[in-house]
């Protein structure tokens, strides 16, 4: 069960740091995946009207369904009126709550207008959380985007269960991010086949799941975006496994690989469980990267996902990767991903956006993936995207996935061929 880490991986090679404007959705886009996995869940996010016009359109879907999130608009108003802004917010929730008692855990959320940064809303969330204890349980991040890109708003919100969470001294792995529920049942599936039973899920689908933490907790992250959230766990006791991203068939072996070796599942076993979904996603992989092999891949920090996703485009799909760059390089969590990917690619923190916008336009790579703001520009320059914001979307995790995460990147080279084609 080894993982092979490269004597040429990327964990020190130098870093292109950049501190300048940067283009992402904020993190209030979480809410959109979150409503749907914390079933019981209601987001309320305290903004204004942009606020409100991301979530509709953003989740315009939901208007058929009883809604799970909303915004209390904050209009502008002046200092004096704040302290009714705040008893206004709690008199909100109460009404919210008095009439929907299918909600078992409501976040305030927070934005970047000025007014809600002035609002103290941890304040508000623990005077109604001991109203409204042991019912419902009210916890508050922010979502603003004014600091974050749009997956840490999914780690302000884990990160602010994590102190809530009851106390145990039980021997347990809790799996850290949100899957789809297919996806989880399949993780689960296979640590139970390794014989790791005692497996709970941050975030849990019910706020009854009976969830806890304590010294005896080993927990391993399946996104790579929750660096708030490791601290937060660490905190409370438990530790880290650290591990690659379960994308693709050689990062979920890897990941599979530290989880079962902290749990001693001996090597025939853990060969005997993996050897056909392994063989499975290696057919896939290889049937859906044709087209990808020897092509290059230029990546603009957004999704955080850009480290693993490019490891997995280099050594199981071929692709060269011309640079890579991401929001944050949290070495605690992508370490082992840097030492698999091979040197080469330019690292870059952070984002300059005209500076990388102008070393994309020279290297002309094959694909550039992006957030929505740059892609459209990009295509009009001739080059295949990919929206960065499609790969949290989409189910792209462990091996009966991966076969579909290669195919999200080949589907634009072949749109673009095609294309042409038809142009020709
Ligand atoms: Fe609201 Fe700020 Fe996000 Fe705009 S960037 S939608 S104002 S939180």
């Amino acid at each position: 069960m080894s993982a092979p880490a490269s004597a040429t991986g990327c964990r020190d090679v130098p870093v292109l740091a950049e501190r300048g404007q940067h283009e992402v959705f904020c993190g209030l886009t979480g809410i959109i995946w979150l409503h749907r996995k914390i079933q019981d869940a209601f987001f309320l996010v305290v903004g204004s009207r942009t606020c409100a016009h991301l979530l509709q359109s953003a989740a315009g879907v939901m208007i058929f369904a009883e809604p799970r999130f909303g915004t209390a608009i904050l209009e502008e108003t002046d200092l004096a009126g704040l302290a009714d802004a705040q008893e206004e917010l709690e008199r909100e929730v109460d009404r919210l709550l008095s009439r929907r008692p299918d909600i078992r855990q409501l976040f305030l959320v927070g934005s970047c207008p000025s007014e809600v940064i002035k609002l103290d809303l941890s304040r508000a969330a623990e005077r109604l959380s001991a109203r409204h204890a042991p019912k419902v349980r009210v916890l508050n991040y922010s979502g603003s985007g004014i600091e974050t890109t749009f997956t840490e708003g999914e780690d302000a919100c884990l990160a602010a269960m994590v102190p809530a969470l009851p106390e145990t001294d039980r021997r347990q792995l809790i799996l850290v991010g949100a899957l789809p529920d297919v996806v989880e049942d399949q993780a689960l599936d296979l640590l139970s086949k390794l014989g790791i039973e005692d497996v709970a899920v941050l975030p849990a689908r019910h706020a009854d799941s009976g969830l806890a933490i304590g010294p005896n907790t080993v927990f391993a992250l399946t996104q790579p975006f929750l660096g708030g959230t490791l601290a937060a766990l660490e905190r409370r006791g438990a530790r880290h496994i650290p591990a690659p991203f379960p994308f693709g068939e050689e990062g979920t072996t890897a990941w599979l690989t530290a989880v079962a070796r902290e749990f001693g599942v001996d090597q025939a076993h853990f060969d005997a469980v993996t050897a056909a979904p392994r063989a499975r996603a290696a057919r896939a992989v290889a049937q859906a990267a044709e087209g990808l092999r020897d092509r290059s891949v230029f990546f603009f920090p957004d999704s955080q996902l850009e480290i693993p996703l490019a490891r997995f485009l280099t050594r199981e799909c071929g692709m060269r990767a011309i640079e890579v760059g991401a929001p944050y390089i949290h070495r605690a969590v992508v370490g082992p991903e840097l030492d698999l990917l091979d040197r080469g690619p330019q690292l870059a923190e952070g984002q300059d956006v005209e500076r990388q916008l102008d070393r994309c336009r020279d290297a002309r790579p094959d694909l550039t993936v992006c957030g929505l703001g740059l892609a459209n520009p990009l295509e009009a320059e001739g080059l295949a995207t990919k929206w960065a914001i499609e790969l949290v979307f989409t189910p792209v995790h462990f091996y009966e996935q991966a076969g579909d995460l290669a195919g999200l990147f080949s589907r634009p080279l072949r749109r673009r061929a095609a294309l042409r084609l038809e142009a020709a």
